[in-house]
């Protein structure tokens, strides 16, 4: 039956998301999961953050992308290790192709780990990698009508980013009642509002500094 399938698929995912995020507690490595349509910002929003974070902590980012390596070779510039991972056509990053690329890591001697997934606001919401946080962006340019949409995506995520803030007038996007859509549906939701355009950079520190802030808890806290 299929959804027996479906059942077990999870719960293999569920495994290596455990065995994952043991991992990433014993050598106190903050894992973050980034999620988005295709066209959000998310490799552009991370080589923003990258420059921030690279200051005060060791962080590496793994690239989860249907094909190519575009978006690795732009993370390698920002001169952090990245590693890549093809999906050959598949349309979500799994923990336990997590698992594989983790001893490519010295993960004892990082602080953080951003796995930045395939872009797609369905089924990466569903697979565990066992990250410590989630982020969602979105741009103002896919419509306001997103969160209710999909749901599932922004109710898993603990932080949601609003990104290209320079076009939200020209988008016709009511900012406010896709706030208010995010809060009814996700109530402890962090919610970030970003620009990346080069030389117009804005709100991308004040992302960066919960980013640590949050990281240096949970080391706080082991
Ligand atoms: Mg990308
Ligand atoms: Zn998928």
């Amino acid at each position: 039956m299929r959804i027996d399938i479906e059942q077990d698929m999870m719960a293999i995912n569920n495994a290596y998301a455990a065995d994952n995020r043991q991992l990433f507690h014993n050598s106190g490595t903050f894992a973050i999961n980034i999620m988005g349509s295709p066209g959000a910002g998310k490799t552009t929003l991370l080589e923003r953050t990258l420059h921030l974070l690279q200051n005060q902590l060791k962080v590496a980012v793994i690239e989860g992308d249907l094909a190519t390596a575009k978006d690795a070779k732009r993370i390698a510039s920002c001169g952090v290790a990245v590693v890549q991972i093809n999906t050959d056509g598949g349309c979500h990053l799994d923990a336990k192709m997590i698992s594989r690329v983790l001893p490519g890591f010295y993960v004892d001697s990082l602080d953080m780990l951003i796995i930045e997934n395939v872009g797609n606001l369905v089924c990466p919401a569903s697979f565990d990698l066992g990250e410590d946080l989630r982020i969602v962006v979105m741009s103002v340019t896919e419509g306001g009508d997103k969160p209710t949409k999909y749901p599932m995506s922004f109710m898993s995520a603990d932080v949601v980013v609003l990104n290209k803030m320079d076009i939200l007038e020209a988008s016709g996007m009511d900012i406010e009642e896709t706030k208010n859509d995010l809060i009814t549906i996700n109530p402890q939701v962090k919610i970030f509002e970003t620009c990346c355009r080069q030389g117009e950079v804005q709100g991308v520190d004040r992302l960066a500094e919960y980013l640590i802030a949050v990281s240096q808890a949970k080391k706080k806290r082991q």
